[in-house]
């Protein structure tokens, strides 16, 4: 189980990551994402989804898919069940969430349905 401060670090970094994406964001938003980020109660992830379903809206395909996987990190985060691969439920590496904070497979899974899909998509030489 992830401690409140690791959880905090991730949050912070798929909020980091939803700035970057975000680039047309409005000075509004912003300073909503901040105020998120600073406060880890309830009602300000409350806000904080507003604002990313908002942003989702305004965002092209690549963007917006890219902001429905931090909030789906976000909600999972809420849920208690962030940095759990959610085939095996094995903990996820830590190194592998600092590199993709959004992951939702450990390594092996994501390998796994890697093999799998270059299967179905036939064999390539
Ligand atoms: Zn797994």
């Amino acid at each position: 189980m992830m401690n409140a401060a690791k959880r905090e670090h991730f949050k912070r970094l798929l909020l980091s990551e939803l700035q970057r994406h975000a680039k047309h964001i409005s000075e509004e938003q912003s300073q909503a994402l901040d105020v998120a980020n600073d406060d880890a109660k309830e009602s300000s992830d409350l806000a904080l989804r507003d604002v990313i379903q908002e942003l989702a809206l305004k965002l092209g395909d690549r963007d917006s898919q890219m902001v429905a996987d931090i909030d789906q990190a976000l909600m999972r985060m809420r849920e208690g069940s962030y940095g759990i691969c959610i085939r095996c439920n094995q903990p996820i590496d830590e190194r592998r969430l600092e590199a993709m904070p959004t992951a939702r497979y450990d390594a092996a899974c994501q390998a796994e349905m890697e093999v799998l899909k270059g299967q179905k998509a036939g064999p390539s030489l």
